[in-house]
């Protein structure tokens, strides 16, 4: 039987130095703006990695739009989700155009309350002294969600925005993904595992597939609970977490 593992990137098979385990030997696995590397893989990361390779086809599950998937060093062949599910890139590079179709009216029609919602946050980071870097996060011309982190890998900071003033964000229109350095407001047409459904609807053939979900995040857990099993790095957000459907 075929399988299919839908992999997360980032906290889950790469991280940042200081989130390495101290004294393993790490090799780069994806590049920051300037071509540096900026996060890393263990050797049992690197293990992990071949071994679901040589299970079965790796797709990318993961928040990073184009420009920040392109910067992993790691040779993925097949598609990927992309920006939270906003895109599924094909091997060629091109958005797959029935999960575009459905996607950019909704990106569109969300835009301008984005920008509005940038802008505020912008002010309240501004008026608590934060320091918070937020931004709007767009591929192929879709605005999509915003995220925030701070440049010194404050998140306490960031809480404070989570709390006081995401805090009664409209569960029916966004999800918020919370884990260390990142907080993102994300509107409720994205999520992982929309895309993975679509993915396994529409573009897997007709013949049953096995299907494997790997991530470490608490917003990971719909699309893991998409999959028909789900790996979880020890001691990550979502270890603690039941697995739900709607995260
Ligand atoms: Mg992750």
């Amino acid at each position: 039987m075929r399988t299919c593992v839908f992999l997360d990137l980032d906290d889950t098979i790469l991280q940042t130095r200081p989130k390495c385990p101290p004294g393993e030997p790490l090799s780069p696995a994806a590049d920051d703006r300037n071509g540096r590397p900026l996060s890393f893989m263990t050797e049992r990361q690197r293990a992990l990695l071949s071994l679901l390779s040589a299970a079965g086809t790796v797709i990318p599950t993961t928040a990073r739009n184009l420009d920040a998937y392109r910067r992993v060093r790691l040779a993925f062949t097949d598609l990927a989700v992309l920006d939270f599910g906003g895109v599924i890139l094909r091997p060629d590079g091109t958005p797959e155009p029935d999960w575009d179709a459905s996607i950019r009216p909704r990106a569109l029609e969300m835009g301008p309350e984005l920008h509005t919602e940038l802008h505020a946050v912008q002010q309240f980071i501004d008026a608590r002294r934060l320091e918070i870097n937020a931004r709007l996060i767009a591929d192929f011309d879709m605005p999509l969600y915003l995220v925030l982190k701070h440049p010194a890998g404050n998140v306490a900071a960031l809480q404070t925005v989570l709390r006081e003033h995401w805090g009664g964000i409209d569960p029916q229109r966004f999800f918020i993904h919370c884990n260390g350095n990142n907080l993102s407001l994300v509107p409720r047409f994205l999520g992982k595992e929309r895309a993975v459904q679509h993915i396994r609807a529409h573009l897997l053939g007709t013949e049953p597939v096995l299907t494997i979900g790997v991530g470490d995040s608490v917003s990971d857990a719909p699309f893991l609970a998409a999959c028909d099993y789900a790996l979880l790095p020890r001691d990550c957000q979502l270890a603690a977490h039941p697995l739900s459907p709607r995260g």
